[in-house]
């Protein structure tokens, strides 16, 4: 097998007419030009989000749109509840103690989404919380959570609803403005199917009488110079011309099969690869899996990272290992952005074949079978 299958949960691999795009000559941004793909790319972006609300894109990896939802909203002395589940829950939480915001925990098993009514008990308890900060599909449980459910608790409190859908977007249902989200943060590299380096931040009405009186220090991340350039069709720094072209052709391709079609799509290919799972005797390491990427744990002899490291060098498929306590434990295969069916099958006939080599016995083809029957 010559060709290669990037299956981690971020970087995604970026379909040709996407980099075809991005291959062109580079353009000035201060232009008519360049302004009329800003605009055509976020107005696309806005349709991913199912949102009214302006949609902010900045120069970075995810986590300066993470860090941007927390600086421009909060004020020293501030409280907010952050469910931490995962790598990316305690982000959030280590990023607002580092403004000095207090963060109340919401701990939840890894692999388990939160209880709702664990989040209504937490305000109820701390009526002055100034946000709750959570995650779509959390990424390094593959995990992902009710964001509806909690929405509608949030909804009627005085906090904000802030949500990662970094990896979540494109993959898992997300609906920015009916579940009540404040700020939905999203990063160019998962379902997005662009190279990393944009990060985007919706922002609701709510979020901005918020914004108006936030005390925490911000220079480039603030959401007031992006809403000043906005209404120039502009940014208020150098923009990524070259991903934002990408992302005008992302979005058009996205809306024009549909955002309920490419997320039906990727979660087809997420029942398939967990069937195949199945069928082949490895168990779904998450109660609440995510159509972006799934955890699987691996066989009692079998450690998760040799099983990455042989499909890698021997079947040029990637796939990503577990963090933290699930090293070694588990591997994650992605489902979001321009993975498509033929690299799900291929990834699944490669990991039966790694297995095998590595001494695991199980029914030869069943997992193929099991995909293909969900696929068809
Ligand atoms: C990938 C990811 C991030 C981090 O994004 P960077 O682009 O690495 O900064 C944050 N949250 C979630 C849920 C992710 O999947």
């Amino acid at each position: 097998m010559s060709k290669k299958y990037l299956m981690t949960p971020g970087p995604t691999p970026v379909p040709e007419d996407i980099r075809l795009e991005m291959a062109k000559p580079i353009i000035h941004h201060r232009t008519k030009e360049y302004q009329a793909i800003f605009k055509e790319a976020t107005e696309g972006l806005k349709k991913i989000f199912k949102t009214s609300n302006n949609v902010y894109t900045f120069t970075s990896s995810g986590t300066g749109a993470m860090e941007a939802s927390i600086v421009n909203v909060l004020s020293p002395g501030d409280k907010i509840i952050v469910v931490r589940g995962g790598k990316f829950g305690e982000r959030f939480a280590d990023l607002a103690q580092a403004y000095g915001i207090e963060v109340i925990p919401i701990d939840v098993e890894w692999g388990t989404a939160p209880e709702p009514e664990i989040i209504k008990a937490a305000l109820k308890k701390n009526p002055s919380v100034k946000g709750v900060y959570t995650t779509l599909c959390e990424t390094s449980t593959a995990t992902v959570f009710d964001i509806k459910a909690i929405g509608e608790i949030v909804k009627g409190t005085g906090a904000l609803f802030v949500v990662d859908a970094i990896s979540g977007l494109g993959a898992d249902d997300f609906e920015n403005d009916k579940w009540g989200v404040d700020i939905a943060v999203c990063g160019s590299q998962k379902g997005l199917m662009i190279p990393p380096g944009l990060a985007f931040c919706s922002v609701s009405e709510k979020a901005w009488k918020y914004a108006e009186t936030s005390k925490l220090p911000k220079f480039y991340f603030n959401f007031k110079k992006y809403k000043k350039a906005w209404l120039d069709t502009d940014t208020p720094f150098t923009s990524a011309i070259t991903l934002v072209i990408g992302l005008k052709k992302a979005v058009e391709k996205i809306n024009k099969q549909g955002i309920d079609n490419v997320i039906a799509e990727h979660n087809a290919q997420a029942r398939a690869f967990r069937a195949a799972c199945n069928a082949i005797g490895l168990k779904i390491f998450s109660k609440s899996p995510s159509s972006a990427v799934t955890g699987v744990n691996t066989p009692a002899r079998i450690n998760a990272d040799d099983l990455v490291k042989l499909l890698k060098t021997e079947f040029n498929v990637t796939f990503a290992g577990g963090q933290e306590h699930l090293k070694g434990k588990i591997f994650r295969c992605a489902h979001m952005g321009g993975i498509d069916r033929e690299h799900t099958i291929e990834s699944i006939r490669a990991l039966g074949q790694a297995l095998t080599k590595l001494g695991y016995e199980f029914k030869a083809g069943a997992g193929v079978a099991a995909a293909e029957d969900i696929l068809h």
